[in-house]
């Protein structure tokens, strides 16, 4: 899981803003959004049924069931400001 902003205490940081997956190694999020800048979550696994969850990212999320663990959060600054 990946975002562009991290909230809470050091150690305990959360994402913000709307969720993306983005794959180990990947600059890229599934919804094909530069993400190389965003703050990873690394101990997240994004789920589709997340609150805030990106709708492309989660469909590509759900076509490659099995490997859902291996994908990342992100949220983006754009989102965040409507
Ligand atoms: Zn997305």
């Amino acid at each position: 899981m990946t975002s562009t902003h991290k909230v809470g205490a050091i150690g305990a940081e959360r994402p913000y803003g709307v969720l993306h997956a983005k794959e180990p190694g990947s600059a890229f999020t599934k919804c094909g959004q530069r993400a190389i800048n965003w703050p990873v979550f690394w101990d997240r696994p994004f789920h589709a049924q997340l609150k805030g969850a990106c709708h492309k990212c989660a469909t590509g999320v759900r076509r490659r069931r099995g490997e859902v663990t291996a994908d990342l959060y992100a949220t983006n600054p754009a989102s965040d400001a409507q």
